[in-house]
């Protein structure tokens, strides 16, 4: 890789997710772009270039994908891959930041986006073993009963279903020792490299050219937008947009945009788990959260136990205490031994004060855009992204484009 880049340039993650080893994975690729204009070059082939790919192929534009890596071989691979409306700051307590109508709408766009993206992989049938599940968030040391009860009636205010579980109710339903919990429906689980391969193949089929190992090194916005690359070719396109996850573009860091760093583990496969769990997603209201899920052949997929460094997650030590942590935490809620896993792995993690990502065109960038600042929700906000973007590039009014700009 060049050292003098766009974009910035970090390890994405460590260690082998389970993903990695799971077929239909792969996409066919490019080393060299075909062309030297283009309608829109999409810079990442992540889920969110992925995603904004899928919005923008129309049989008529030409479009270009490129990853200085290759497909699916940044975030995304790391993903857990929990699809959920619920983001990571409750609507009660966004409300007292954004105020209470603005953060309805975001949750309400969330929820939209959810069943948007379910919708579209099972148009597509992509194998990704999409699940529909419903979530079940526990208080926690951040957020308790009281908090809990407050979130549920914002969200039945704003018309998402939340139905609140008292102490009792949640131990003889879900078998958990905790004071409160909300249990709501929308969600869904999958594989994360498999969906959004099969979403890189599915633009590919549309005329989508994807090509691997090419880094945009530098731009010069305007009519068209000039790109370097790290071949030393320049493209030429109408639009382009930066779907490079948290490898944010240069121009827009800012100290709102923190990397911090996360841990997730895959247990073996069959583990003996209560049935409900089949069906759900599980977080807490804490900080840090633990979270989990199983997938269709009885894995374990949990994560949490995040640290507010850039670095640690490089930690090889870390590595190995952190993945043992969320086993016990994860076998103590559920009362199961969860025994050692046989997949750990750690990231990098983008966070914002809102937990909401930013998206639109950059400012003084003209005809450059931008999908940055993920937090737990970055299928989720992928989705909105590629609607938002997809809709400017149109021409076209999206309403809430103003909820996830950079202004
Ligand atoms: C451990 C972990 C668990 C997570 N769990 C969940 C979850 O349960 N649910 C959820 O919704 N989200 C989750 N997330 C968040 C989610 O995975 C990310 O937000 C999402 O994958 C980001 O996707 P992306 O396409 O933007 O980034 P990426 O997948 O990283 O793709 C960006 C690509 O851009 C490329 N790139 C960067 N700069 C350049 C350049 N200059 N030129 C060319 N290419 C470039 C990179 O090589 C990379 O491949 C989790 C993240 C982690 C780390």
């Amino acid at each position: 890789m060049t050292k003098q880049t766009v974009t910035a340039n970090r390890d994405l993650r460590e260690n082998r997710p389970l993903w990695a080893d799971t077929s239909r994975i792969s996409v066919i690729t490019r080393q060299t772009p075909r062309e030297r204009f283009y309608d829109v070059v999409i810079v990442g082939a992540g889920i969110s270039g992925a995603l904004m790919a899928n919005a923008l192929a129309d049989g008529r534009r030409s479009i270009l994908v490129v990853d200085r890596r290759g497909p699916v071989k940044g975030s995304s691979m790391a993903s857990t891959a929990m699809i959920q409306h619920e983001i990571d700051v409750p609507m009660f307590k966004l409300a007292q930041t954004i105020g209470g109508p603005r953060a309805a709408r975001v949750w309400q766009r969330s929820a939209r986006a959810v069943e948007g993206l379910k919708a579209l992989v099972q148009g597509l049938r992509i194998p990704c073993q999409l699940e529909a599940r419903q979530t079940l968030y526990l208080a926690g040391e951040a957020y308790g009963a009281r908090a809990l009860k407050e979130e549920s009636k914002a969200r039945a205010q704003a018309g998402l279903e939340a139905r609140y579980l008292d102490a009792d109710e949640l131990e003889q339903q879900f078998g958990i020792d905790r004071p409160a919990a909300i249990v709501s429906k929308m969600s869904a689980s999958a594989n994360p490299a498999q969906m959004t391969a099969g979403l890189l193949r599915d633009a590919r089929r549309h005329g989508c050219e994807i090509v691997a190992g090419l880094e945009i090194t530098d731009l010069h916005a305007g009519e068209p937008v000039v790109l370097a690359t790290s071949s030393g070719q320049l493209l030429l396109a109408s639009h382009v947009v930066f779907c490079t996850g948290y490898e944010f573009l240069k121009p827009l860091a800012n100290r709102q945009h923190r990397i911090i760093s996360t841990w997730a583990i895959a247990s073996t496969p069959g583990l003996k788990l209560p049935p409900w769990l089949s069906e759900a997603l599980v977080w807490e209201g804490a900080d840090p959260y633990v979270y989990f899920r199983t997938t269709p052949d009885g894995r374990l997929i949990a994560g949490g136990e995040d640290e507010d460094s850039s670095e640690a997650y490089l930690s090889e030590a870390k590595l190995k205490t952190k993945g043992r942590t969320i086993a016990e935490k994860v076998g103590d809620l559920l009362h199961c031994a969860i025994g050692s896993p046989d997949y750990v792995w750690s990231a990098g993690f983008g966070s914002t004060p809102t937990g909401l990502p930013m998206m639109g065109e950059v400012p003084g960038l003209k005809n450059v855009y931008a999908v940055m600042g993920y937090g737990g929700n970055g299928f989720t906000f992928s989705k909105i992204g590629a609607e938002i973007i997809a809709a400017l590039i149109g021409k076209k009014r999206d309403p809430d484009a103003e909820l996830f700009s950079f202004r």
